[in-house]
């Protein structure tokens, strides 16, 4: 069981989150619990690190953050052991989670996981802070902001549990953004690479990371709300959205919709170099230098050649990288060639997400079809086997999204739009 910020925010909350855990093991489970910090505690200390020291160090920066942790996880086992319950916290360092050294975004290693694995069978309760891990040097780690879910899903496979269930503030993954359509509807069940290609695109409801870790680990996990009352239906019953392999997906009789969410993303921006000579290695000369930057470049399109052996190549990157782009490519504006730079951060992306699509034709279609009924115009176009995505107006978004929400089946019975 993880639960995060919100539900771990304040006395009263935290004991909520004990009885929703005492109710798990008289359910006849042996259960690990992972916690976040108290909502907006790890902002509160990284602003700290930042007033100590602008340059900070990240190995001592990681001794600060990784603390709100600690409070939460101590705060819990104290709740439990009030309620009557065996209980106790395991630091990151005492498991220990072993990490690789990158401070501020270590990567789990291996957990070691014995005797927390004895507890367990002994009836103690084990509570465990997210976000903690143990370098090689015996330095405390944290694994990026977020690493609370990855924290999860990592304990969950070292113990070998059947179920990694993520408590946080909504009851489950969406067809949609339910604030831009009411008529959205929770899923039962969403694959690895359905939920991937959903955060990728800004639909954020774990850290990417963790569903990586899941879908390579074979962790089932289920998001759900730990936000209910007493006699809602219990976590076994499997309320929330369950994440699960193609397999289980295939086993699991639920009808599927070629198309199982649509996600939007407003964060990125639109470059278009004007006048790019024709030929070969142009195209490399433009993208190298950023990403030697690292600067993540995701849809691009080199236009029809013009007369005279020109083109325009357009594509996108993230708004927080555009100035950086623009400056990057001014200074490489003689070894390009280029005439011009036009960018555009007014843009959003809109993506249709499922499986489904694998198998069948005519997505892609229905989605432009969709899209220029409405007068949408598309700037962009791109594909991967299970998304499409399009680049738009971003005054045009919540219109987009609704239309191809009702465009592809989605839309709930029963609810006013
Ligand atoms: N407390 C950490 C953060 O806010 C880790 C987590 O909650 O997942 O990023
Ligand atoms: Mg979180």
């Amino acid at each position: 069981m993880k639960f995060g910020g919100t539900s771990m925010a304040g006395t009263e909350r935290i004991r909520r989150v004990a009885q929703i855990v005492r109710k798990q093991q008289a359910a006849g489970h042996e259960v690990a619990v992972v916690v976040s910090a108290m909502a907006g505690e790890t902002d509160r200390l990284v602003n700290f690190c930042r007033e100590a020291n602008p340059l900070f160090d990240p190995a001592e920066y990681d001794v600060v953050v990784a603390s709100g942790e600690q409070v939460t996880s101590g705060l819990l086992a104290l709740t439990l052991q009030a309620m009557g319950c065996q209980a106790r916290s395991w630091l990151g360092w005492q498991l220990p989670v072993h990490t690789e050294g990158a401070h501020a975004k270590a990567r789990v290693v291996d957990i070691e996981s014995h005797a927390l694995i004895e507890a367990m069978q002994a009836g103690e309760i084990a509570v465990i802070p997210g976000f903690q891990g143990l370098a090689s040097d015996n330095r405390i780690t944290t694994l990026g902001r977020g690493g609370s879910d990855t924290s999860a899903v990592a304990i969950a496979a070292a113990v070998g549990a059947d179920r990694c269930d993520i408590y946080t503030d909504v009851d489950g993954v969406y067809t949609t953004d339910p604030r831009i359509v009411a008529r959205a509807r929770k899923l039962k069940y969403v694959t690895y690479e359905e939920m991937l290609e959903l955060a990728s695109v800004g639909a954020k409801v774990l850290q990417t990371r963790s569903v990586s870790l899941a879908m390579k680990e074979g962790v089932r996990v289920q998001v759900l709300s730990s936000f209910i009352d007493d006699d809602a239906p219990p976590a076994d019953d499997l309320p929330g959205t369950m994440i699960v392999s193609d397999e289980e997906m295939e086993k699991s009789d639920m009808e599927r919709q070629l198309v199982t969410g649509i996600a939007h993303d407003k964060n990125e921006a639109r470059v278009v170099l004007t006048r790019v000579p024709d030929r070969p290695g142009a195209v490399a000369h433009i993208f190298s230098p950023l990403a030697q930057a690292s600067i993540n470049v995701d849809m691009i399109i080199q236009n029809v050649g013009r007369e005279k052996g020109e083109t325009d190549v357009t594509f996108t990157v993230p708004q927080a990288d555009l100035a950086r782009t623009q400056a990057l490519l001014e200074a490489k504006r003689e070894e390009i060639g280029f005439n011009r730079i036009i960018t555009d951060a007014k843009v959003a992306k809109i993506s249709v997400v499922g499986v489904g699509m694998r198998s069948h034709a005519g997505v892609a279609a229905t989605m432009f079809k969709a899209l220029a009924d409405r007068g949408i115009n598309i700037q962009a176009i791109s594909t991967s086997e299970i998304k499409v995505s399009v680049l738009i107006d971003e005054d045009e978004t919540e219109l987009a999204v609704r239309v191809l929400h009702t465009a592809y089946g989605l839309d709930a019975d029963g609810v006013a739009a």
